[in-house]
Formats: structure tokens, C-alpha cells, sequence
């Protein structure tokens, strides 16, 4: 969640760090702050600032002010324990020792923990969690008997539970930066002379491509010369190097107003990319290279598990029925929150498949690995490459949709879509699928980004009908089928950014009670396309008319009876319904978009909300 960058080289580290900071502005925060060290004293000066709200508050803070310094620590909070305040902000400094820390994550035990160093002696300013793990960390540090900065990061985090990802300064030591993970996203970018710690790649790239990930448990001393890494037994280990891709330009705005809005317009060439080579028509076969390996196990399992959460969700949804419907493949969807809990029944012959954007979603890893300790075949599909859950997969599929910047996800569900979809084929060809029916759906799949296209045409349309509901504070979705899934993903965004109430649901579902919510004017959106249940929206169409709700109808083109049954029509083009939901979702995507500008919200930086979710 939220966001950390550090610094130690030769450059000055506050502007660095601040521009760093602003990379990581879309993961969603809520206030900001930095340290740096001064070392024209001994020991070295720790100069520190923090802000509520934007980073850019925090630049008009440090206005007029000039620091010395080349290692610096910044961070932007999302607050887990205690309120937005100033105090709460990171970095956190110890009462003694002249330590500084940033931290994303949860110490779970930091009650038991602040309590035993409250009878030490020690005061705390702050509510959180954080101030207990840097109080710690300033008690245990002991140069004199050997307990250095590295040793006592160790040390205080062999007494932890929870997540987190940390670095650590310190006056006495002001030419070493400490970092450590476990559960939260954490990797260090090697430059020439200098490395850039950070949350998220984003704040590294435009310094360097080569960068090394921390497995959890791992600490990483760092100075100008070089990094020693070991775990918090402090045994060595040797880190993996990586190359980071370079997508600095795909996160620019490009001539539109806000991200989600150039997210939700890209997605015909995001969804060209997910499927360019992916497709082999000549015998139907999908080419999925990150699975191919693993073909058999996955043909002969006997049963699939999704686990996600949000967006990811609803696309692993849609992917149930797929699952079924086209592979007769046995198939649940779970929230990852709950399946790790509840003691699963998970068996050899069970694959899970772990569905996330930033592939660092905390429940979304922790079921994982629950279900690989039980003996499952795990498979990821996730967006950002080189990210936990694709690493710690036996197999995956990455989207290959580009970075998506924008809080709400739009690209990444029809990435997501179009993935799951691809494996539902992959498995029903090598079991039960004609070349010939299998080559019919591929043809249709590589056609849906034009479709997608000419559903995006019609926002100036969308964006009107929109605009007529926007004073409505309670919204319905409903849809049946693949499409149900696609009514939840509507009612979210529109929660997500517009802060408008809405409920998704089975269309058969309204008449089990929420009907009663209905009266006059409430919009209520129906997913109509043409399907095998066509008929039955219908009904429940005039239901909702007969009691005063306004139906938005979804639904295909060329359909003129739904002009006679809906006050407003949306029309997307005709398609095989197991692939209607990259297409119905569209015009949902864009109502929610629409109804947020019009609503006068931050679209890209919706309240209380992050951009990938790394705490539970
Ligand atoms: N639990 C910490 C706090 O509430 C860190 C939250 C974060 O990940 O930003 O301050």
C-alpha cells in the first residue's frame, strides 16, 4: 500500500526523493514526509518534515528551507493505525538512538510490544504501529557491543509479526541506509554509485533499470559501495537481479484529463498486446508460453480455485462460468480473504489461480501461499511483471495491458478477462473443444479490442445519460450469467470514484427483497445483451419499470424491442455471450468515470482508497 523511497548516493537526496514520492502518488495516500540525513555534524543531523494530505504539501512545507545530504528516507502513508495526522506521518524517529524509519504494512503484535517498552522507559508521540517498531529498533541499537544499525533492524525483527517493509537511517551511522520485507512489496534499484529503495518500480525506473528483489525475511545493509543481504537470522543470501521495464512513457497523460479516463480509451490496444501471439487460429490452439510447461496437470486437475479480491474478482467470476461452461472444468471463485482462513480443502489435483493487477495484493498472496502448502498447482495472472505472485507462481499468464495508474481498474479487468478467457480455451481444446469451435471463439476474441473500439464511440452519448442520474444517491446493476459479474464490477466503480451507493446482483436476485429499495426515479442498470437468459432480463426489466425504477439498459445492437422496455439504451456489438463481459463492462466503466467528473471528484485519487491493496 502507499508508498516508500530511499535514497543513498551522491546526488542530493531530498529532491530525489521528493520526485520519487510523486511517482507513487497514484498507489493512494494520505499524507506524506521525509528525513535526511545532515552530515556536516557528528553525529549527523536528522532533518525531517511531514505533511497531511498531498506531497504537494509537503513541497510547500520545505519551501525557502535547503538540506544538506545524499541519504534521505520518504514515505506516503496510508493510515492503518491511527488517524491522518501529522504526527502519524512517517518517517518515525526513537527517542534516543537517532533512528528514522519508514514503514508500509501492519506490526501486528505493536500493543504487547509498546507496552514492554513504555516500562523501559521510553515515550511515545504517535498511534501507531510504526513509532513501536522504530522505539524498538533504538533500543536494541547498542554500537558499543556490536548491535549496529543492520544488527538491530535483525533484532527487532525477529520480535515482530505482521507485515512490513522498511528503511531505516540513523545519525550515528550516516552513511548506511537498512532495509527489510516480509508481506510487503519491497525492491532496491542499483544505479552507478547510488541506489534508490522503493515500494513500487515506478519510483526507480527513471534512475535505473537494474534492480534486485527482496525474498521475505530479508534485510539489505546498503552504503555508496556496495549492499550485504541476509535474513533476520542474519544469515547471508544472495538477492536476485532483475531487469525493470522501462514504462515511463506509458505513464504519461497523453492528452487526456486523468488516467482512468486514457486507461479505459486504451483498452482496444491494451487487449491487442494481452492477445498478440496468443492466438494460433490454424488449430484453435491458444499459445500460453508461461503455462505451456505445466499442460497436462492442468488438463487431467480436477478442479480449479480463483482467489482475488475487488476487480480481480469479478474478472475470476466471469472466469467460473467460463471454466465450466467451455472447459467442463470444475470451478470456484473465492474472496482470497476468506479462503485463507478457512481452513481449505486443497488437493494435488487442485489448481488455484491467483488473479491481481499489481500481483503484491496481501490476502491474494497469503491464500496462494496457503494453497500451495497444500499441495495445489498454483498459476498467477498478473499485470506488473516480476511482482510477488508472479514470482512465487509455479506458472502464470502476464496481462501485458502496461502499467495502470488510475486507482479504479478499467484495463486490467478486460486484461484479466481476455487472459482467463485464453486459459478457459487452452483447457477446453486439449479436453473436450473441435478445432473448429475453438478456432471460431479465438477469431472472435481477436476482434473484440475493434468492438471495444466502437463500444468507446458512444461516450459522448454515456456521458449524457449519465449526467441525468448523477443526483441519484442509490443505484442498482444487474445482470445474469457472465454479465452478473460484470453488474458487481459496475456498481464498484461507481462506489470506487463517484461515492454514489450502488449494488450489484443476479438479476433474479432483485425480486428476493432488494426490489423494495426501488422507487421513483432510482437508476437501475441492466446488463441486456443478447444471451440465453435474454428473455428473462426482460421480465425483470418491466418488474422494475412497473415500480417506478428509470432502466439504463446494456444492450446489443440492432436491438430495437429493449428501445420499447428502457428509458435509456446503451448499445455495444453483437457477440458470443462467453465474451460479451470486455464488452458490456465498457459502457459501465465509462458511467462511472462520468459520474465522478460530474460529481466534481478526484478520479485518479478516490478518498480512502489505494491502488494495490498490500495490507489485509
Ligand atoms: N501501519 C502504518 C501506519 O498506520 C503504516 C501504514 C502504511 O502502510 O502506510 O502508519
Amino acid at each position: 500500500m502507499c508508498g516508500i523511497v530511499a535514497y543513498i548516493g551522491t546526488r542530493p537526496a531530498r529532491p530525489l526523493l521528493i520526485e520519487g514520492l510523486k511517482r507513487l502518488e497514484y498507489r493512494g495516500y494520505d499524507s506524506a514526509g521525509v528525513a535526511v540525513l545532515d552530515p556536516s555534524t557528528k553525529p549527523a543531523k536528522i532533518q525531517l518534515a511531514k505533511a497531511v494530505g498531498r506531497v504537494g504539501n509537503l513541497e510547500e512545507r520545505l519551501e525557502g528551507t535547503t538540506w544538506q545530504g545524499t541519504v534521505g528516507i520518504a514515505h506516503t502513508r496510508w493510515a492503518s493505525h491511527g488517524g491522518v495526522t501529522e504526527t502519524n506521518a512517517h518517517p518515525h524517529t526513537d527517542d534516543h538512538a537517532g533512528i528514522a524509519l519508514i514503514h508500509n504494512g501492519i506490526i501486528e503484535n505493536y500493543s504487547v510490544l509498546r507496552k514492554y517498552l513504555e516500562q523501559k522507559g521510553h515515550t511515545f508521540v504517535s498511534e501507531t504501529d510504526t513509532e513501536v517498531l522504530t522505539m524498538l529498533i533504538g533500543e536494541l541499537y547498542d554500537p558499543a557491543n556490536g548491535v549496529d544499525l543492520e544488527a538491530a533492524v535483525q533484532g527487532a525483527l525477529r520480535e515482530v509479526t505482521g507485515a512490513y517493509a522498511i528503511a531505516v537511517i540513523c545519525k550515528q551511522e550516516p552513511d548506511v541506509i537498512v532495509a527489510a520485507r516480509k508481506g510487503s512489496p519491497l525492491i532496491v534499484g542499483i544505479g552507478n554509485g547510488e541506489y534508490i529503495v522503493a515500494s513500487d518500480p515506478q519510483a526507480i525506473i527513471a534512475h535505473t533499470a537494474q534492480a534486485m528483489t527482496l525474498d521475505d525475511y530479508n534485510v539489505v545493509k546498503i552504503t555508496r559501495d556496495g549492499f550485504r543481504t541476509s535474513t533476520i537470522d542474519n544469515v547471508e543470501v544472495t538477492p536476485k537481479v532483475l531487469e525493470l521495464e522501462s514504462e515511463l512513457d506509458e505513464i504519461d497523460l497523453g492528452g487526456y484529463e486523468h488516467y482512468m479516463q486514457k486507461e479505459i480509451f486504451e483498452q482496444p490496444a491494451a487487449l491487442r498486446n494481452t492477445l498478440r501471439g496468443r492466438l494460433d487460429m490454424k488449430d484453435g490452439r491458444v499459445v500460453l508460453g508461461g503455462v505451456s510447461a505445466f499442460a497436462k496437470d492442468l488438463v487431467r486437475a480436477r478442479r480449479f480455485i480463483m482467489i482475488a479480491q475487488g476487480t480481480a474478482l469479478h474478472a475470476a467470476m466471469v472466469a467460473e462460468y467460463l471454466f465450466e461452461e467451455l472447459a467442463r472444468m470444475p470451478t470456484e471463485c473465492e474472496y482470497a480473504s476468506e479462503f485463507r482462513y478457512r481452513n481449505p480443502i486443497v488437493d494435488e489435483g487442485t489448481v488455484v489461480v491467483a488473479v491481481s493487477q499489481s500481483g503484491e495484493t496481501a490476502d491474494t498472496l497469503a491464500a496462494l501461499n496457503e494453497a500451495q502448502d497444500r499441495g495445489a498447482l498454483s498459476l498467477g495472472v498478473v499485470n506488473v511483471v516480476g511482482s510477488t505472485i508472479a514470482r512465487e507462481t509455479d506458472a502464470g499468464v502476464y496481462l501485458r495491458v502496461g502499467p495502470e495508474i488510475g486507482v479504479a481498474s478499467t484495463k486490467a479487468f478486460t486484461g484479466q478477462l481476455a487472459v482467463l478467457t485464453m486459459l478457459s480455451l487452452f483447457l477446453a481444446r486439449r479436453k473436450l473443444m473441435s478445432p473448429e469451435a475453438a478456432a471460431k471463439l479465438q477469431d472472435e476474441l481477436a476482434d473484440i479490442p475493434n468492438k471495444i473500439e466502437h463500444a468507446l464511440g458512444l461516450a459522448p452519448e454515456i456521458k449524457q445519460i449519465t449526467e441525468r442520474y448523477i443526483q441519484h444517491e442509490n443505484w442498482l446493476f444487474l445482470g445474469r450469467g457472465v454479465n452478473y459479474p460484470v453488474a458487481l464490477e459496475g456498481a464498484l466503480k461507481l462506489k470506487e470514484i463517484s461515492y454514489i451507493h450502488a449494488e450489484g446482483m443476479p438479476v433474479a436476485e432483485m425480486t428476493h427483497g432488494p426490489i423494495a429499495l426501488i422507487n421513483d426515479g432510482m437508476p437501475v442498470v441492466f446488463i441486456a445483451n443478447q444471451g440465453a437468459q435474454y428473455d428473462k432480463v426482460l421480465n425483470n426489466i418491466a418488474e422494475v419499470r412497473a415500480r417506478g425504477g428509470h432502466v439504463i439498459a446494456v444492450a446489443t445492437e440492432g436491438d430495437r424491442h429493449i428501445r420499447t422496455m428502457a428509458e435509456d439504451v446503451i448499445y455495444v456489438p453483437p457477440c458470443s455471450e462467453a465474451l460479451s463481459p470486455m464488452l458490456t463492462v465498457v459502457p459501465l466503466q465509462l458511467m462511472a468515470y462520468y459520474a465522478a467528473v460530474a460529481r466534481g471528484h478526484d478520479v485518479d485519487k478516490p478518498r480512502n482508497l489505494a491502488k494495490s491493496v498490500t495490507i489485509e
